[in-house]
């Protein structure tokens, strides 16, 4: 490399005011301002690129609108999870704009509430709307390094195959980790002994969450000494977590009675329903549930699914654009066969799913039950008519 000569233009040392040595070159003042004003020009045409993907980007009452078509009430968590989920890609597009002053920090979002009340559904619609890469892990699964069990990095595995190994798409995907409440710290106090299921695995969940490049086995699993790593950046990953966090009105209930002897007025009525103890949650609460605080700092929102009613299993049933009920019409309809459900055979499906304790989740099943003989003799009649006492039987 000649000492002497702009390495970029070539002009000689005696044609320039200064020469910039670098690791493998020199560059000249003139040089160096066609550059800067090559690197503003393109941070420009960035910030209108953003504007209009920002433009495109559904609004919050847009994504809920949406997630409206197969969920069914749970209001409020679609609410936050809309405006999260909008404030996320908003992010992203502000991540690339050069000349930010500030910084947004990621949201990622906890729901809490009852098996089978549609936390991972609405996890699953979310990511389909966004038409991102999306994977479910279990929490329970995970362990701390170096135990048997999988690593935490094991959860990147499982969304960089979803994404087919697209590293950059697998970057802008969503993870929802369920069964959050199941590494919980199982005694309050934290120095008693190391719990590996527990506190080491949200310590491990950490350095996913809080953004930065992750290490990652491509097949998952183990780590192995030879195996060659895929770096993953987590910065712009949004991560969802779910749990039933039993017990947790409990603790809600003692938090708010603790508050109420200072400040009488916010006593709890002891009459108070219970769905409107766990709308009172926050992070206070997980705290003592068993969450370690520098995990709860990365999950800024917290929100919670209502139980569902009876009422609410009816309008699962029928109102969801894949509803159960289309589902098997369809089904019949392939044959030819008309199958209707009678408001009363719904009923009774919900009655006796509802008795079986599973939520929404069961509801499948037991229809497939009451359809079993039908579907067994399946092009024996040409029209049936589900009514409410015939699947009582
Ligand atoms: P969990 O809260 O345990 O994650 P899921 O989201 O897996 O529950 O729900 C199980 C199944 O029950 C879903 O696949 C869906 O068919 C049904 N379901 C549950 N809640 C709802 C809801 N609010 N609206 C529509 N379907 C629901």
């Amino acid at each position: 490399m000649n000492p002497n000569q702009c390495s970029f233009c070539g002009r000689h040392r005696e044609q320039v005011k200064m020469l910039i040595s670098g690791q493998n070159g020199y560059i000249c003042e003139n040089c160096i301002e066609q550059a800067h004003s090559i690197v503003k020009e393109n941070a420009v045409q960035n910030s209108a690129e953003s504007a209009q993907i920002l433009e495109n980007l559904k609004k919050p009452k847009e994504i809920k609108a949406f997630l409206d078509q197969y969920v069914i009430g749970q209001d409020q968590a679609k609410k936050q999870l809309s405006i999260a989920v909008y404030n996320h890609y908003k992010r992203l597009l502000h991540a690339q704009n050069e000349d930010r002053e500030v910084e947004i920090e990621k949201s990622n979002i906890i729901m809490i509430g009852e098996t089978g009340t549609g936390k991972t559904l609405l996890a699953k619609t979310i990511a389909r709307e966004l038409n991102v890469p999306f994977c479910i892990v279990d929490a329970t699964i995970l362990t701390e390094a170096g135990y048997v069990g999988e690593d935490v990095e094991s959860i990147l595995s499982r969304l960089l195959m979803v994404a087919d190994y697209d590293v950059e798409k697998a970057e802008r995907g969503i993870v929802f980790i369920d069964e959050i409440d199941k590494i919980a710290r199982k005694s309050d106090n934290p120095s008693l002994t190391r719990d590996v299921s527990g506190e080491g695995v949200q310590q491990g969940l950490l350095k996913l969450l809080e953004g930065s490049i992750v290490n990652v086995p491509p097949q998952g699993g183990r780590k192995h000494p030879d195996q060659k790593y895929i770096q993953v950046n987590t910065q712009n990953i949004l991560f969802i977590a779910g749990g039933a966090f039993d017990g947790i009105q409990e603790i809600i209930e003692r938090r708010l009675n603790k508050q109420a002897i200072g400040f009488s007025s916010e006593k709890l009525n002891a009459a108070e329903e219970e769905e409107d103890i766990l709308s009172k949650i926050n992070a206070i609460d997980l705290r003592s549930f068993g969450l370690i605080p520098e995990l709860l700092g990365r999950f800024p929102i917290i929100t919670h699914l209502d139980k569902l009613t009876r009422e609410t299993m009816v309008r699962i049933m029928k109102e969801p654009k894949n509803s159960i009920v289309n589902q098997f019409v369809e089904l019949f309809r392939m044959d030819g066969i008309n199958l209707v459900f009678s408001d009363e055979a719904v009923e009774s499906i919900v009655d006796e799913t509802m008795e079986k304790g599973l939520g929404a989740r069961g509801l499948r099943g037991t229809t497939e039950k009451v359809l079993e003989d039908y579907m067994f003799s399946i092009g024996e009649q040409k029209e049936i008519i589900l009514t409410g006492n015939k699947e009582s039987n």
